[in-house]
């Protein structure tokens, strides 16, 4: 049995920031969906090259492509005993009600659904900002106005190049946060219909202290 937990929110509020910090602090593992599919296209699978042109444009790739990455990353012993913070799904209704048969044929619990809110004109600002480490195993996140290397281009964690993801462009990052409202932000609604929603502000102070107040909402 695992304990699973979700972030939900646009693109650009923090939750892979936000993630970072609490799974480093909970040990819960950090399963970013973005992630497991620049890991395919970077292996270069077959899976990564059908995805590549739907993550080009900023759309969302099918329903059962994801949940099946996530279904089998989930099953794996490392999850199984220390949880798992999905970041990046469900992303629509469907996914939703896919993940809650996933959690059934596992085993698995849902310990809280964290909406992160933010500012719209925030959003943009920082998605085109945002530069991230290229190694994988670090996977450091930072923002050239905000949250500035101390090397410009490397990361100060691992010492890694740290490059502009392709859809961070502002033409697909305009695109990405349509998708958002279109087909992720239903999500709400419906987790609140569960009474299984807790919602936290991301603003422009630091990651730490938007993090700290997330902490006091799921009450950690
Ligand atoms: P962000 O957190 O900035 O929105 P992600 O790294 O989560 O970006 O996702 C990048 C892209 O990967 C998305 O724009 C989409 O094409 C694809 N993707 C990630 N997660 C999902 C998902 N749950 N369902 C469908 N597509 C997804
Ligand atoms: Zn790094």
């Amino acid at each position: 049995m695992a304990n699973i937990y979700i972030f939900i929110g646009p693109p650009g509020a923090g939750k892979g920031t936000m993630g970072d910090i609490f799974c480093e602090r909970t040990g819960v593992i950090h399963v970013s969906t973005g992630q497991l599919l620049r890991d395919e296209m970077a292996a270069g699978t077959a899976l990564g090259a059908k995805v590549k042109d739907v993550i080009a444009s900023g759309a969302l790739v099918s329903d059962e492509i994801v949940a099946e990455l996530v279904k089998n990353r989930i099953a794996k012993a490392d999850i199984k005993e220390h949880g798992c913070l999905l970041d990046g799904f469900p992303r629509t209704v469907p996914q939703a009600d896919m993940l809650d048969k996933i959690l059934k044929d596992g085993n698995d619990t849902m310990a809280a659904v964290v909406l992160i809110e933010a500012d719209a004109k925030m959003l943009m600002g920082r998605l085109t900002s945002r530069r991230m480490c290229s190694n994988k195993d670090c996977g450091a996140i930072y923002n050239v106005i905000s949250q500035k290397p101390k090397v410009e281009g490397i990361c100060d964690k691992c010492g890694a190049k740290l490059y502009q993801r392709s859809d961070d462009s502002v033409e697909t990052a305009t695109n990405r946060l349509k998708v958002y409202e279109e087909q992720t932000a239903p999500l709400v609604s419906y987790y609140e219909a569960k009474g299984q929603l807790k919602r936290t502000v991301s603003t422009d102070r630091s990651p730490e202290d938007n993090y700290a107040e997330m902490a006091k909402v799921l009450g950690i």
